[in-house]
């Protein structure tokens, strides 16, 4: 007895929503997307590729008109080299995050080297270019693992804001999060929290808000810029 009532109440607030959102869209076409970048900021999602959340995050980033820098494990890009290229063809950009995620400061540069270089082969492989970028694990870094960055012509990228979403952040935490950013900062975000990907929708309409777009990270400079 419910049912009908609420599903009619449904499709008419779908009907309207939808009416709503092609007037809005058509008058803030422009200024929305010609004219409103004022600066650009580096979005990063780090621990992937997956089969479980990188098509979910792909797809959402691509309504929501958003490119990111994918730091890429060498052990997932192996194992998952379509998405590696899903990646690529979504308009992202791919870094190296390692192989196996370790604490890179406490191994050898031997040890380094080898999660390094392994790295930089298995996303060739799959089609995702040779990273110019590498996020070491937990942002850890010394000597030793920016001689080895140096050896593979990586710049090393580490961020301007943490949004915790590794350790739990909410989605308005992590929306709070992308509005603390200013021109040419980093974001640190994951591929896997399911906060992170509830948040994107929101993510575009406060870059969008602040004059921000999402832009590529220089290997140059380590600073985002215009893709
Ligand atoms: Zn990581």
């Amino acid at each position: 007895m419910r049912a009908a009532p609420r599903s009619l109440l449904t499709g008419l607030a779908v009907a309207a929503t939808a009416l709503a959102g092609t007037v809005t869209s058509t008058v803030d076409a422009v200024p929305a997307h010609a004219a409103a970048c004022n600066g650009y900021v580096g979005l990063t999602f780090d621990d992937g590729p997956s089969g479980d959340h990188t098509p979910a995050l792909l797809n959402a980033l691509r309504q929501n008109g958003l490119r990111a820098t994918m730091f890429n494990e060498g052990q997932f890009a192996a194992a998952y080299p379509a998405q590696v290229r899903a990646e690529v063809n979504a308009g992202m950009w791919i870094g190296n995050h390692s192989y196996t995620h370790p604490h890179l400061t406490q191994l050898s540069q031997a040890q380094v080297d080898s999660e390094v270089s392994r790295t930089q082969q298995a996303i060739a492989a799959a089609g995702g270019g040779t990273p110019q970028l590498f996020r070491p694990p937990y942002g850890e870094t010394n000597a030793t693992v920016q001689a080895v960055e140096s050896k593979y012509g990586l710049r090393q990228i580490i961020w301007d804001v943490d949004s915790q979403d590794w350790n739990g952040a909410s989605t308005d935490a992590i929306v709070q999060a992308v509005s603390r950013l200013s021109n040419g900062q980093i974001i640190l975000m994951h591929e896997w929290p399911a906060n992170t990907l509830a948040a994107i929708p929101r993510i575009a309409q406060t870059l969008a808000s602040k004059g921000l777009c999402a832009g590529r990270i220089s290997p140059q400079t380590g600073r985002a810029v215009a893709p």
